[in-house]
């Protein structure tokens, strides 16, 4: 008998007494897989595939794309349902880049793809697939890996101590605590986290606040969304929050929460990378968590979502995988690359609030010296239609973006700290039609006062632009003429619409034009016998404007202008004051 060929009987009961008897035979990726599978046709929807899985009993349906192979399990066609989208394609929902072997391959083989993160085995033999081999094979169980030598090596024994303390608080109240999500992923990559995400199984507020009384700090509780954030306590920012299961009922809308382990919270998060708990607890402090695999991820530098409606149900982590992959040099993996490409395609999601788009465009803008590329990246992939359907990201656009991180530089290097949000959204909309430009500004939600500056930096940006151009061999207080009194997005959208010369007169009027003030002030021309008044303000201007112009450079300039301007009695009577 060939023990490797695979059997028509499904289930593991051969393979079970196959080991029995020869514990040292390789069942081989025939001996591990299920065959309660059928191909799915390409056209099938999501309803026509869920009826088929559920009529012939099967586990999974394959598909295959040019030479992509992929997986569709029922869990993802019942949340595509779920989520409205059961007239979608099932083939939108598929995992792809399934790994493909034949039934004669190597247990370990079969074991390293699941390992490494594969959602299934699929098995072909010549042109067809026979069988899958899922991640529910029993494994053996393996010690957790411990970052105890990553934590002494890499943190200062003071965050260390801060550590075992959470740990041991929580342990006090009958409570598990986890160092979860960046810290995790920044730990295990040598980078230092400038925070510490803690996940609780239990009451997280209660820890969150004992902890606040025995480490000290400020603690703001979020009771809405049961997390807590203490400020001072330490050397890092600790956000506190209770493990937590989600689940979406619209695309883009808040999930509805439920307490879990913190497996379960581990598995409804963003990326794989960002999946990783430590143990915080005595018992095992520094054991590592990591039920997707997200080590594995962080090795093979790439960024891989949960499942494929998990840009869908949050397109938010469009804005934040992209984020990640700039900042990290890492890429999406294939499957959720087409993911993020669908989600694209599924916009627009009246659910999904302005303020939380809003909140992941700043971070991309404020925090990352990557952002310009960031939002190229999802300019590219067409991630700005889910602001307005009509968005466009042209290379003007792309220019803008490239600019705006010059702009950043350029004002930094003369100590000018502009807000980069505002800047950020006009290298975006700048290249769009006024209307579609309050669209998407609307749709982040952006309003009143902040609305009217940016709309108005639309409209004033390119016209000051090309004034300044103009009058680029006019007298310095001639240019400061037009820039005085406007609002900074206004300059910025004039140094974002102008050519070099433009630019250089905004930045030089930012650095200094604007805060150039004459060595008189009000009392002096008072004293010198200027009635008080309008006409106080009118003569400061024009000293202000001779000295931006060069012509009045020291107080005896200034006075004798003054003098000058209001004639031979008065400055007799501010000669003898
Ligand atoms: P960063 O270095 O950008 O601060 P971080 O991982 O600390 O990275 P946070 O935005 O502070 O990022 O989020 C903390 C954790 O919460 C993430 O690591 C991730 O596990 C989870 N998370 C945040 N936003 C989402 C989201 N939209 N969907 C699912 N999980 C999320």
């Amino acid at each position: 008998m060939n023990c490797l060929a695979p059997r028509r009987r499904r289930g593991g009961a051969w393979v079970a007494s196959l080991r029995r008897r020869y514990p040292q035979v390789d069942p081989g990726a025939a001996g591990l897989m299920h065959q309660a599978l059928l191909p799915c046709p390409p056209e099938a929807t999501v309803n026509e595939a869920l009826r088929l899985i559920t009529r012939r009993h099967l586990r999974l349906l394959a598909a295959r794309s040019r030479n992509l192979a992929g997986v569709i399990l029922p869990a993802d066609l019942r949340r595509a349902r779920a989520l409205s989208l059961g007239a979608r394609r099932a083939w939108d929902v598929a995992r792809w880049g399934i790994p493909v072997v034949t039934p004669r391959a190597a247990e370990v083989t079969v074991r390293r793809h699941l390992f490494e993160g594969a959602a299934a085995v699929l098995v072909r033999e010549g042109r067809r697939v026979v069988g899958a081999v899922e991640p529910s094979i029993p494994t053996v169980g393996r010690p957790a890996l411990s970052l105890l030598p990553r934590l002494e090596r890499q943190l200062p024994a003071e965050t260390r101590g801060l550590l075992r303390r959470i740990g041991g608080i929580g342990e006090s109240m009958g409570c598990k605590v986890y160092a979860v999500g960046g810290f995790v992923r920044d730990l295990l990559l040598g980078r230092q986290a400038a925070e510490l995400d803690i996940v609780v199984e239990g009451d997280g507020l209660a820890v969150a606040r004992r902890l606040a009384s025995e480490l000290g700090g400020t603690l703001v509780v979020h009771a809405t969304f049961g997390t807590a954030t203490l400020e001072g306590g330490g050397a890092l920012r600790i956000d506190v929050a209770t493990a937590r299961q989600e689940h979406y009922r619209l695309p883009g809308a808040l999930p509805e929460v439920t307490p879990a382990s913190v497996a379960e919270d581990l598995r409804r998060r963003d990326f794989s990378i960002n999946a990783m708990a430590m143990v915080l607890s005595a018992t095992g402090f520094g054991d590592l968590l990591d039920p997707v695999r997200g080590a594995s991820d962080l090795a093979r530098r790439r960024i891989r979502i949960l499942h494929p409606l998990s840009f869908v149900e949050d397109p938010t982590r469009m804005f934040r995988a992209i984020r990640y992959q700039t900042r990290l040099g890492f890429a999406l993996d294939r499957g959720s690359l087409g993911a993020l490409r669908f989600a694209i395609d599924v916009a627009p999601y009246p659910a999904l609030s302005g303020q939380r788009l809003t909140a992941e465009l700043e971070l991309i803008v404020a925090e990352e010296p990557t952002g310009p590329r960031s939002l190229i990246t999802l300019g590219r992939l067409g991630a700005f239609t889910i602001l307005d359907p009509s968005y466009r990201f042209s290379p003007r656009a792309a220019r803008k973006v490239i600019d705006l991180g010059r702009l950043r530089h350029r004002l930094s290097d003369h100590g000018i700290a502009l807000d980069p949000l505002p800047l950020g959204l006009l290298a975006l909309v700048g290249h769009l039609s006024q209307e579609a430009a309050e669209r998407c500004l609307r749709r982040l939600a952006v309003s009143g006062e902040p609305l009217s500056r940016l709309t108005g930096a639309l409209r004033e940006g390119p016209v000051l632009a090309q004034r300044l151009t103009k009058a680029r061999a006019a007298p310095p207080s001639v240019r400061a003429a037009y820039l005085r009194g406007r609002s900074l997005e206004s300059l910025g959208g004039a140094w974002l619409a102008g050519g070099e010369s433009a630019r250089r007169q905004v930045e030089w009027f930012l650095a200094h034009g604007r805060t150039v003030q004459t060595l008189l002030g009000g009392d002096d021309l008072l004293a010198l016998g200027v009635t008080r008044g309008p006409s106080i303000r009118q003569l400061l201007d024009r000293l202000r404007d001779c000295r931006l112009d060069g012509v009045a450079v020291t107080r005896e300039q200034e006075l004798a202008l003054v003098h000058q301007w209001i004639g031979p009695g008065n400055r007799a009577e501010a000669q003898c004051g």
